[in-house]
């Protein structure tokens, strides 16, 4: 069970599975929603994830060509994570996460649209896209 909020405290989520895919995400839509060169997210089936307080502040943006909602605290503008109902997954953004202790990441994916001179690897695996269901369970 993991817990996280946004910065204002308005939105507050619960976990209730492990957290044990989480990777560092160098795509170009999150780099520009975080405005960040990359975003560290955890992979969760979607019903795994309960929204405890705040749903109403929650606003959603849909990203139509990769149909996946960002999902933001309208509040204050944290991106708390993104929802893809098609796959039925969610990625959590772990910065959000207010327990996120021993979690690390596995892996640096979609590196082909990475700003590969702004980062560092930390000497983790580097994918140029998302990894297969193959290589995901070698990491
Ligand atoms: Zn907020
Ligand atoms: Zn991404």
């Amino acid at each position: 069970m993991h817990a996280g909020s946004c910065l204002c405290g308005s939105v507050k989520y619960a976990v209730s599975c492990n957290l044990n895919f989480i990777v560092n995400c160098h795509c170009q839509f999150c780099r520009t929603a975080h405005g960040s060169e990359f975003v560290t997210v955890a992979m969760i089936p979607a019903d795994k994830l309960e929204v405890l307080q705040g749903e109403e502040l929650l606003s959603r943006f849909e990203v139509s060509n990769v149909a996946a909602f960002r999902c933001f605290c309208s509040t204050c503008g944290t991106r708390l994570f993104n929802h893809s109902p098609s796959a039925n997954m969610i990625s959590l953004i772990t910065a959000t996460l207010t327990d996120a202790v021993n979690l690390l990441p596995l892996a640096n994916v979609n590196m082909e649209s990475s700003n590969r001179e702004f980062v560092q690897t930390n000497g983790l695996p580097s994918f140029d896209t998302f990894p297969s269901v193959e290589e995901r369970n070698k990491l």
